[in-house]
């Protein structure tokens, strides 16, 4: 197959799995089935056909409105299938069709949804955490026991380590530092990433969210303004995956380590 057929079926098959990512961002929160009832507008409640459920296409062709009652459609839906497609482009041009490139498409999109759900819920589903662990587990075993011990004590690093930082912070602050889902979505991380990984997007994550979210804040001044750290989390672990061996190989370069 010529490499610009294999991006494009990527970029197809990234689309239709970020239309289910929408779903998944929309139901999760609310907890609700992710399978019924089929689609339909938030506003009228009109059954959405499947020639208007085509990812990107149909909402540019609606004019973002709903055909049967013309209320605005979220721009989000074309904007997450979008960046969906982006992602499993880039995870086929990087990584060819392998697992690394697999484990790329599927950790890019679970993190993009847990994005969308810490920014807008504060809430990080644990179908995107666990299923993610479960995906991470068995794709990391395909490579056979190297792969697998990679990938558990990765994870047992990223359970320990926001464990133990949500224990102390707890104790220090005496209100709870860290949420549940912060710390299954670092177990999970750490399946893919490995425990010089999770160290790597525990430090980016905190330096990211101190540049981005503490002006913010300040200038908001809101009391009791929430940090959604998995926003940040999600953006340093797949800085993490793509380049934390070229950045963990340039720190100890300046340490004179290696
Ligand atoms: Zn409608």
């Amino acid at each position: 197959m010529p490499e610009w057929m294999r991006l494009v079926l990527a970029g197809l098959l990234g689309g239709v799995v970020g239309s289910f990512l929408n779903v998944c961002i929309v139901r999760l929160p609310a907890d609700e089935s992710l399978v019924f009832p089929g689609s339909k507008c938030p506003k009228c409640g009109a059954p959405v056909g499947w020639y208007d459920n085509i990812p990107i296409l149909s909402w540019l062709v609606l004019g973002g409105r709903c055909r049967a009652c013309k209320d605005p459609i979220s721009i989000q839906y074309p904007i997450v299938e979008a960046l969906t497609a982006l992602i499993w482009i880039a995870a086929a041009w990087y990584y060819g069709l392998t697992t690394g490139g697999v484990a790329a498409a599927l950790l890019g999109t679970i993190l993009l949804g847990i994005t969308v759900t810490d920014a807008t819920h504060m809430i990080i589903p644990h179908e995107f955490t666990f299923g993610g662990l479960a995906i991470g587990i068995v794709l990391a075993a395909l490579d056979g026991w190297p792969g697998l011990r990679f990938a558990l004590i990765g994870a047992a690093a990223g359970f320990a380590l926001i464990w133990g930082v949500g224990t102390v912070g707890t104790w220090a602050l005496k209100k709870d530092a860290m949420g549940g889902g912060d710390l299954w979505m670092m177990t999970m991380v750490g399946a893919f990433v490995g425990w010089s990984g999770v160290l790597l997007t525990v430090f980016l994550a905190a330096l990211l969210g101190t540049l981005v979210f503490g002006p913010i804040a300040l200038a908001k001044r809101q009391q009791g303004l929430q940090l959604p750290f998995g926003v940040f989390l999600a953006t340093a672990a797949a800085i993490a995956f793509v380049a934390g061996d070229a950045v963990w190989a340039w720190y100890l370069g300046l340490l004179g380590v290696s």
